[in-house]
């Protein structure tokens, strides 16, 4: 079914703007995506006519304020078909829920000569959380390589997953190449040698189907703010039997269950992993993204974005002196390049002058620039509400700003 992308980005006020005397072409979406008036709304009509503190209130407002909370952690469950609700921890962003998993799983299960596998395509925050663990711990951190098109090697991964290998963490599509990496195949072999398994689902949970118990993953994070909802929020979803053996994070109002000064006793989950106020307000408004995604369908967003990549990798593999970054065969709708003599900062600037929003440099992953030689690319990442159109203008501006070098 082809979607109406004008009726869709009708919903997105933010595109509707010139930049540099341009209409706005936004393809900035793998580093944050825009936001439907509704999530808006629903942020503004909170603080107009609910605002409370929740969960302990005997009042209206903290009643209500706590019922839409509560109903965005249903509407996250659903999304990734989670068993139940009380696996779903909210956190600032994908970054805390990876740090959370270090600071409580790493603490308590993590020790002296044990490893942890990552790949070379990690952002930072799947990176350094581990390193900071492992030396505190005195354990080892390895890195399963890639190839040159940017897929993860499995002869390799199988070699480095061993009896001492206790998590996996490992990012499902990669911000910077687009890569789908063969997730439930990892966490199957991973499972096999006892390694638990956290995924970075940052990139992958805005393009494709999630579905943790079909994954069989242990964890997963991610953010609202790449899901069409607000920033600084994100979600750690973690099995019911791993989440209740783990040691709480942060000590404070809600993770408790009983305090004195003698002894403590610690909530049930998942609020054992949420100490103080929540970022109510922001949750609230989350679940009209999810309602956004969800009437649009997973399945349509995926197949209209599969076109964009293609129409775009068409036009742009066509331009002299285009050196496309990743090549995978399964990739989420993200083009990394570079243009032959020119600094990808340069080319962001000058695609800046035309309206068009890429980002440029490491993208936070450093490791695999050096991997790949690079000091950064040019990224070009699309959603729902771009359109063909918008792709033959950046195919045209990259041909003119190609055209000076090459
Ligand atoms: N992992 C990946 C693959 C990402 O793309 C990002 C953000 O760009 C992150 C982790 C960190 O997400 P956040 O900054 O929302 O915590």
């Amino acid at each position: 079914m082809s979607l109406n992308i004008e009726k869709i980005r009708s919903m997105f006020p933010v595109l509707h703007q010139e930049v540099h005397g341009r209409p706005l072409i936004y393809f900035d979406n793998a580093a944050t995506t825009q936001k439907p008036k509704s999530v808006i709304d629903a942020l503004s009509r909170y603080y107009e006519f609910d605002n409370a503190n929740i969960h302990r209130g005997a009042h209206a407002l903290a009643d209500r304020a706590t019922r839409y909370f509560e109903n965005t952690r249903e509407s996250i469950r659903d999304f990734i078909n989670a068993r139940e609700e009380a696996e779903i921890i909210f956190t600032k962003g994908t970054t805390e829920s990876i740090n959370l998993v270090a600071a409580t799983f790493g603490r308590k299960f993590i020790h002296k000569g044990d490893e942890i596998l990552i790949s070379t395509m990690e952002h930072h925050s799947n990176i350094v959380p581990w390193q900071m663990l492992c030396e505190e711990k005195e354990a080892i951190l390895k890195v399963i390589p890639i190839t040159e098109e940017g897929e993860i090697i499995w002869e390799s991964f199988l070699q480095l997953l061993t009896e001492k290998t206790k998590l996996v963490s490992i990012v499902h599509a990669s911000n910077a190449l687009g890569t789908i990496n063969p997730i439930k195949n990892i966490v199957a072999k991973a499972h096999e040698v006892g390694a638990k398994v956290l995924i970075d689902g940052a990139q992958s949970t805005s393009h494709l189907d999630i579905n943790v118990q079909e994954l069989d993953c242990d964890f997963l994070a991610f953010s609202a703010h790449k899901l069409y909802g607000p920033t600084g929020l994100g979600v750690l979803y973690g099995k019911r039997e791993v989440l209740e053996i783990m040691p709480p994070y942060q000590g404070g109002g809600e993770m408790i269950k009983e305090v004195s000064f003698e002894n403590t006793t610690f909530n049930e989950i998942p609020f054992k992993f949420e100490a103080g106020t929540p970022n109510i307000g922001d949750v609230i408004a989350f679940k009209k993204s999810l309602d956004f995604i969800k009437e649009i369908g997973k399945s349509d967003i995926k197949s209209h974005e599969d076109d964009l990549l293609q129409y775009a990798a068409n036009g742009l593999n066509e331009i002299k002196g285009f050196i496309p970054v990743g090549t995978a065969k399964e990739k989420v709708s993200v083009i990394s390049f570079n243009i032959q003599g020119m600094h990808p900062f340069d080319v962001g600037m000058m695609l800046d002058a035309k309206g068009i929003a890429v980002r440029t440099g490491h993208h936070c992953t450093q490791p695999l620039m050096q991997r790949f030689g690079l000091e950064g690319t040019v990224r070009a990442s699309f959603a729902v509400y771009n359109s063909k159109s918008e792709i033959d203008q950046l195919v045209e501006s990259v041909a003119r700003i190609a055209k000076i070098k090459n």
